[in-house]
């Protein structure tokens, strides 16, 4: 069998991998936060065909395509299948918030002749890697008059961007002797905004340098300073994702986790027609702080689709939902730890996942005794095991670093609360959780094959 995934293709398959990559580098380039890809794979799945589930007054028939989409943060896809529904679904999940900072509600101040915005940072971060560097804002204000303003600053070639200041390494030498968790605090994760004082005779206004920020916004953007309690402002890294390596073989960009499991189980959804089992694509929100919220794996929201698909086909009884779930397998995907030769020590090489070998499946992830993990059954990782067998599809295993470590949380013990099989899959990344991730080119196209392989061989 060959060693990578690069081994396997030959000419044809090699332009596959390159094609699929630069599409996935688009659009991930384009959808920097939750909301951003949910309206994007929104308009993908209208283009595919798909039409919204609310609209729709059934029965829904094999090889219909729906979707619905959650509060503007999470969006659910199906195929349906020829069997019946009550049979079980094939389904792939995953997440599309990623780390970064957001914007307090009380953002905006002055401090000796500079305005900054505030911010609390989201998801696990090593805060040291989020200063000196482009970063750009990304969100939404929400008016007190039903209507809301969609900001994004800092991804046109002549947009400014902002960016959270660093100590220069001339006056650092108290700064170089602290832990790495303190380098940087929480709180000094404040965006530099502007230094322009506005020209005002008006003696109340104390803070011209702040003013001339909110005259700016009020003018630009039609916003005034109390609006942004009602605002979810993201501050993400400026630019789009690039090629990386010399070979031109992988991707570096914000935000793969885990949007590169999302963007191509998404797409292996598009490419599934009328299957056995009804095909599902499940992206959530809000897994870097626990899967909370409406729009989190916790919610309710996906039993509540899934019992109004069953209800346009005269099913809406607690039998068939819980039926339709005990007979689903899911395979709920979230980055793996690329094995990283600069950092040989935090894995066990048996059990590690490589790039350029292929999706990676984790029985269980979890830490400390496998502690908060889903910890897959063996029968249907056999079955997983065929599944990608019966298409060639080269794939890998690993956990999340050597024993005791550390380790990770996905959502895959959160669905299996519905008593449907679930095994934790996705694609290695180097640099996790930093502004700047990396995942392989083969990596990418290998794991869309396996989760078309798993739609298709599973049931
Ligand atoms: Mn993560
Ligand atoms: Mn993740």
């Amino acid at each position: 069998m060959e060693k990578t995934v690069w081994e396997k293709y030959e000419e044809e398959g090699l332009n596959k991998i390159s094609e699929f990559a630069e599409d996935y580098r688009l659009f991930l380039s384009a959808s920097k936060t939750e909301r951003e890809f949910t309206e994007n794979a929104r308009k993908a799945a209208e283009e595919c065909g798909f039409a919204d589930l609310n609209s729709l007054s059934g029965p829904l028939k094999a090889g219909d395509r729906v979707y619905a989409v959650n509060r503007n943060k999470n969006i659910c896809l199906f195929v349906i299948g020829r069997k019946p529904l009550t049979c079980g679904m094939n389904i792939l999940g995953a997440h599309i918030d990623s780390p970064r900072m957001d914007l307090k509600q009380h953002p905006l101040y002055e401090k000796d002749g500079i305005a900054l915005f505030d911010t609390h940072y989201y998801g696990g971060i090593k805060k040291y890697q989020w200063v000196a560097r482009p970063m750009a804002l990304h969100g939404i204000v929400c008016l007190k008059d039903g209507t809301s303003v969609s900001i994004v600053i800092g991804e046109k070639d002549d947009d400014p961007v902002v960016g959270v200041t660093d100590l220069l390494i001339h006056l650092a030498a108290k700064q170089m002797q602290k832990k790495g968790s303190e380098v940087v605090e929480g709180e000094a994760l404040n965006l530099t905004v502007g230094s322009i004082p506005a020209k005002t005779e008006d003696d109340k206004v104390k803070e011209p340098v702040k003013q001339y920020i909110l005259d700016l916004l009020k003018e630009r953007y039609g916003i005034e300073e109390e609006d942004f309690v009602s605002a979810e402002i993201e501050v993400v890294p400026a630019g789009p994702a690039r090629d990386y390596g010399l070979d031109r073989s992988m991707i570096m960009g914000y935000g793969h986790d885990d949007r590169v499991c999302a963007y191509t189980s998404m797409r292996a959804l598009f490419d599934t027609d009328a299957p056995e089992r009804t095909s599902c694509c499940i992206l959530v929100d809000k897994e870097e702080i626990g899967s909370v919220g409406a729009t989190g794996m916790h919610s309710r929201w996906f039993e509540m689709v899934v019992t109004r698909m069953l209800g346009l086909n005269g099913q809406a009884d607690l039998i068939s939902l819980n039926d339709t779930f005990t007979n689903s397998k899911m395979l709920s995907s979230d980055v793996s730890a690329g094995y990283d030769p600069n950092y040989p020590e935090v894995n066990d090489p048996k059990n590690c996942a490589y790039f350029g070998k292929g999706i990676v499946f984790n029985k269980f992830t979890g830490a400390r005794g496998k502690s908060g993990s889903n910890d897959a059954n063996p029968e249907f990782i056999a079955e997983v095991r065929k599944a990608m067998e019966l298409d060639d599809v080269m794939y890998q295993t690993s956990e999340l670093g050597a024993v005791d470590v550390g380790g990770g949380g996905t959502i895959a013990y959160i669905t299996a609360q519905l008593n449907m099989d679930v095994l934790d899959a996705g694609i290695s990344v180097h640099n996790m959780h930093a502004p700047s991730e990396i995942v392989s080119k083969a990596d990418v196209y290998e794991g869309y094959r396996a989760y078309k392989a798993f739609l298709k061989n599973i049931g």
